[in-house]
């Protein structure tokens, strides 16, 4: 593969950048470069967030019609394209062939979901107390939105949340991951050639600098981030401070709970895919296991019979089940975060070793890996390791085993196991999470269906579905008298 330019997208144009250089590196092969370039200087931000303020009122005012049609052409560029796309994400990002093409086809789905919302009602109608006056709450678009997102899903997230911000008439500026920015492009180019006007979307390449300026810049009305708790906490305070709205999705210590009368062969491969799927590297990836002391032996058992079977490798590789982590900190990162589990007490049940992968000695490989801990106060319990790590715990009641998977600030993504219909119910009203999977996996996400965490991986309004209109539109109020 020859080394693809990277460019930023300013008011319709694609334009190399003026700041630092960007180099785009492969994690199976950290020698080859996928895509270099260099970042956009805070200038470039701005005439960027100028484009899009300046193309707003057009976009806004465009029939929704015509919107609608954008949207759904994006996506039909979207799947013609999506194995080549899907392959380059692959590569780009590491996970696998499969998940790579799955990823680009759910961001096609994504747009084809909202290429409907324009078409939809925009508002409410009210009575009223006095004669012949109606009471109209329209829903409007904010303006310019400042979109930024994470490396895990570089087409999926950034599909999700400027699919809503374009179709309910707002523009954007977005800054993807430093590390997945050639994904980035072809989403922008997907709604180039659909036919999206000039300005309505901006791309940016950059890092923290870029971020900041996006979203402190006066003339950016709303700010959406996927990413970090700690990033995500910086940029609601500074949008506090701006009393700017902010929507921000971030960290989560995503438990599985498996209590008895679970299908433990089934909840095993759901849970082994919910951990070590996308080589973990998903917000809502299984990273807790609680056991009830009547199932612990037999299912740990299981997870570690089926995960014996688990392929680490060239992610392009058809018979691979998990690729490389995105870059050699993250190795380096999960690592110590593994080792200092150990440390703290942690049992090894599998994996904590390096992968024998001979001829891909330059990837950022990391074995999956199962720990077992005694009691919950260590800091392996809840904190976030991002990477193919699950922590397993025993609880002898179901009460402890709630409790356990509640433990921490977190509460994003949640799985219980159990074909007790009884514990089904306690469940459900036990476990404090954005989302709770009953015999499925952690992951997961339809488009039509809200989506997002409670705590500290969550805040603002709930991404996806219809419940992206409650942050990328606001309400205007208008009495309406004849005379
Ligand atoms: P990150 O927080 O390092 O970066 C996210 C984005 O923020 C990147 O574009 C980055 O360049 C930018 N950024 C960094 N510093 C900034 C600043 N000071 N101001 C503005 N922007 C800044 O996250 P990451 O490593 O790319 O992604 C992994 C994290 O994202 C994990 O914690 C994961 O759980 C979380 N995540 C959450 C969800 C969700 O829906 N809850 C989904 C995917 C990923």
């Amino acid at each position: 593969m020859s080394t693809i330019a990277l460019k930023n997208f300013i008011d319709g144009d694609w334009l190399p950048g003026s700041g630092a250089s960007l180099d785009d590196i492969n994690p199976t092969r950290s020698d080859e470069i996928v895509a270099s370039g260099a970042m956009a200087t805070l200038a470039e931000v701005d005439a960027a967030v100028a484009a899009a303020k300046g193309a707003f009122p057009a976009w806004r005012d465009l029939p929704a019609t015509h919107r609608s049609t954008i949207l759904s052409t994006a996506a039909r560029v979207l799947e013609d394209h999506s194995e080549e796309w899907g392959t380059e994400l692959s590569i780009e990002e590491g996970k696998t062939l499969a998940e790579g093409i799955g990823e680009v086809l759910r961001a096609a789905e994504i747009l084809r979901f909202y290429s409907g919302e324009p078409l939809r009602p925009t508002g409410e109608v009210f009575a009223s107390g006095r004669a012949h006056e109606s009471i109209i709450a329209e829903r409007i678009p904010l303006g310019v939105i400042s979109v930024i997102t994470p490396f895990n899903f570089p087409i999926a997230i950034p599909a999700w949340k400027i699919a809503p911000a374009l179709a309910y008439g707002n523009t954007v500026v977005w800054k993807p991951a430093e590390s997945v920015p050639l994904l980035a492009m072809r989403f922008a180019m997907a709604l180039e050639e659909a036919g999206l006007p000039r300005g309505v979307l901006n791309l940016v390449m950059g890092s923290a600098d870029v971020g900041t300026r996006l979203v402190e810049h006066a003339d950016v009305a709303a700010v959406t981030f996927t990413g970090s708790t700690v990033v995500g906490r910086a940029v609601i305070a500074s949008c506090g401070r701006l009393c700017k709205p902010v929507q921000a999705e971030m960290g989560g210590v995503n438990p599985a709970v498996v209590l008895r009368g679970a299908n433990l062969r089934e909840a095993a491969g759901m849970v082994i895919q919910g951990a070590f799927g996308a080589t973990g590297q998903k917000c809502s990836a299984t990273s807790r296991l609680v056991l009830h002391d009547s199932i612990a032996d037999e299912f740990l058992d299981q997870i570690i019979e089926q995960v014996a079977n688990w392929r680490v490798g060239d992610p392009l590789d058809p018979a691979i089940d998990m690729g490389p982590v995105i870059s050699a900190r993250a190795m380096s990162i999960i690592n110590s975060d593994i080792e200092e589990g150990i440390s703290a007490g942690a049992q090894v049940l599998t994996g904590a070793e390096p992968v024998a992968t001979p001829d891909l000695k330059h990837g950022f490989f990391v074995a999956p890996t199962i720990l077992e801990i005694k009691n919950p106060d260590v800091s392996l319990w809840t904190h976030e390791i991002f990477g193919p790590a699950l922590t397993a715990i025993r609880a002898s009641t179901v009460d402890e085993a709630f409790a356990m998977a509640n433990t921490g600030p977190f509460g994003l993504t949640a799985s219980v196991f159990t074909t007790d219909l009884g514990l089904v119910s306690r469940a459900t009203r036990a476990i404090n999470a954005g989302v709770v999977h009953i015999n499925s996996e952690t992951s997961g996400a339809d488009p039509h269906v809200p989506f997002g965490g409670n705590g500290n991986s969550g805040f603002g309004p709930k991404e996806q579905g219809r419940s992206a209109r409650e942050f990328f539109t606001t309400t205007r109020t208008i009495y309406l008298r004849p005379f």
